[in-house]
């Protein structure tokens, strides 16, 4: 079995250890047996719908996306082709910035955006710094936390209905006042946490895992469990750190 997975601008979108979510994946498939290709989309590089079982796009300074922004919108057909035929998808942070309508940055310049996600952005005076926490429903009555570490100006406004990622324990989220975090469609998730963020949360690498393998193969696969001690003890001290920090500022 082979997933592919297109990483989109690693050199300009990779902060925060952000490219560690790729090396998950990797070893996550390889434990398993499943062959896993990372095909790198830079600036000019085209997304072929159907090319990729899962698209992922890491975080950045205002500066990155400013540098990248027209070149992933103009790739927004396709990516929004990608994901409706089925491809699972994981935006971290800027780029889940960038998936919305438009990010509006620190310098007041409004950078375009995909519109895979049915939100804005807008950066704001003070940055949400900190340990993060949430509660996430995936699947129906499968309720799991998500632990993870949050530096954003970007305060993120979901339109009406729109779907969070999660609800925020501790921690600020998608724009502090909310208490909702991060955003889904389908099997497309944006989240503002980095960390990285699969390493403390194994549970989500598996669930994009399976999404990309349901893309590849057309139909769902059970993934055999793995020993996650150290994984699980990660995800005891982020959790426990985001709980010292309590609510929101
Ligand atoms: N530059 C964006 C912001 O400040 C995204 C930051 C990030 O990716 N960590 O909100």
């Amino acid at each position: 079995m082979k997933v592919v997975i297109g990483h989109l601008y690693p050199d300009y979108l990779n902060i925060y250890a952000d490219r560690g979510n790729i090396a998950v994946f990797e070893r996550r498939a390889a434990w398993r047996g499943i062959e896993l290709e990372v095909d790198e989309v830079g600036p000019g590089d085209e997304v072929r719908p159907g090319a990729h079982d899962l698209l992922y796009i890491g975080g950045g300074q205002d500066r990155e996306q400013a540098l990248i922004a027209p070149d992933l919108a103009a790739k927004g057909e396709s990516v929004m082709a990608a994901v409706q035929r089925g491809a699972a998808l994981l935006a971290v942070c800027g780029g889940y910035q960038l998936l919305g309508r438009f990010y509006r940055d620190r310098s007041g310049a409004e950078l375009p955006g995909v519109g895979l996600f049915p939100l804005y952005t807008v950066a704001g005076e003070r940055r949400m710094i900190g340990d993060v926490l949430l509660e996430c429903e995936l699947e129906p009555g499968a309720r799991r936390t998500l632990a993870g570490f949050e530096n954003h100006a970007g305060r993120t406004y979901l339109d009406e209905g729109a779907e969070p990622l999660g609800r925020v324990v501790a921690g600020f989220g998608n724009d502090g006042e909310s208490g909702l975090e991060g955003c889904r469609v389908g099997r497309a998730l944006g989240t503002y946490l980095h960390g990285p963020l699969l390493p403390r949360n194994p549970w989500l690498a598996d669930w994009l895992l399976a999404q990309a393998l349901r893309h590849r193969l057309g139909e769902a696969l059970a993934l055999e469990e793995l020993e996650d001690s150290l994984e699980a003890e990660a995800h005891a001290v982020s959790s426990a750190r985001a709980h010292e920090r309590g609510g929101r500022y």
